[in-house]
């Protein structure tokens, strides 16, 4: 059985103070669900955030990483140094990172090997642009995003690494992929997975959707046979809506 995981993504919002509080107001409240609760908050938060969530089954995340131990990369932050922090997850190659930060296919199978190497869960996100959905290439793409990321990882490290995906003109817009259609490219990305690394592998990864999923839509998206979490922006800001979306 695959654990579902629900993560916030909060993307460049909430000062320290605003991170502790949301942190204190959900953390009692996820205690004995079955499923990972975690929040992916900018970098000036997490230790604040781990701090807050110590002893509960909170986890915290980061929302990129450098592939590098360390050197001369002004702005970046090594998987060391998160790990130094307590954070267990790291968001890598989101959308919006590749559109605006020049995130590739390369960059991003780097990361998640260095994720994987020091003991960090990757979260690998993929998605098609509406143009690319439109003409019919969503799988085909996903197909190729996923092949690259997995380049050079081991079978035994593949269930390690969570998928995220999501389209690009789902994300922040309000319009969600239906169920059965994130599920249908959801069980295509599992395919793929067999292909790489067998069924036995493929079964054991979890892979989330991502893209205006809310309290409204959480349980129709998560009834879905592939879906195994969601990864969540807008909607995971404020603690009630993410307790809903944890409770689904
Ligand atoms: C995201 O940030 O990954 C995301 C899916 O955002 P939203 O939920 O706001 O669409």
């Amino acid at each position: 059985m695959r654990k579902p995981i629900i993560a916030g993504n909060w993307k460049m919002h909430k000062t320290v103070a605003e991170g502790v509080a949301f942190i204190n107001a959900v953390k009692n409240e996820v205690e004995g669900t079955d499923v990972e609760a975690l929040i992916c908050a900018p970098y000036t938060l997490l230790p604040s955030l781990v701090e807050a969530a110590k002893g509960t089954s909170v986890k915290i995340g980061a929302q990129n990483m450098h592939f590098e131990d360390k050197g001369a990369f002004t702005g970046e932050v090594s998987a060391d140094m998160l790990l130094d922090i307590g954070v267990t997850h790291v968001i890598i190659g989101h959308s919006e990172r590749r559109q605006y930060f020049g995130e590739t296919n390369e960059t991003v199978n780097k990361k998640a090997h260095k994720a994987l190497q020091k003991g960090l869960t990757p979260i690998v996100c993929c998605g098609e642009t509406l143009e690319q959905r439109e003409a019919g290439e969503t799988k085909s793409h996903c197909k190729v995003q996923i092949e690259e990321a997995f380049t050079g990882i081991a079978a035994a490290d593949a269930p390690k690494v969570v998928i995220a995906y999501e389209p690009i003109w789902a994300i922040g817009t309000g319009k969600t992929a239906s169920s059965q259609d994130a599920n249908d490219v959801i069980a295509f990305i599992r395919e793929v997975l067999v292909g790489l690394y067998g069924d036995a592998v493929s079964e054991e990864v979890r892979i989330q959707y991502g893209g205006s999923v809310k309290p409204a839509n959480v349980e129709e998206i998560m009834n879905e046979s592939d879906i195994d979490g969601a990864l969540v922006g807008g909607a995971s800001l404020e603690p009630s809506d993410f307790l809903q979306l944890v409770n689904f």
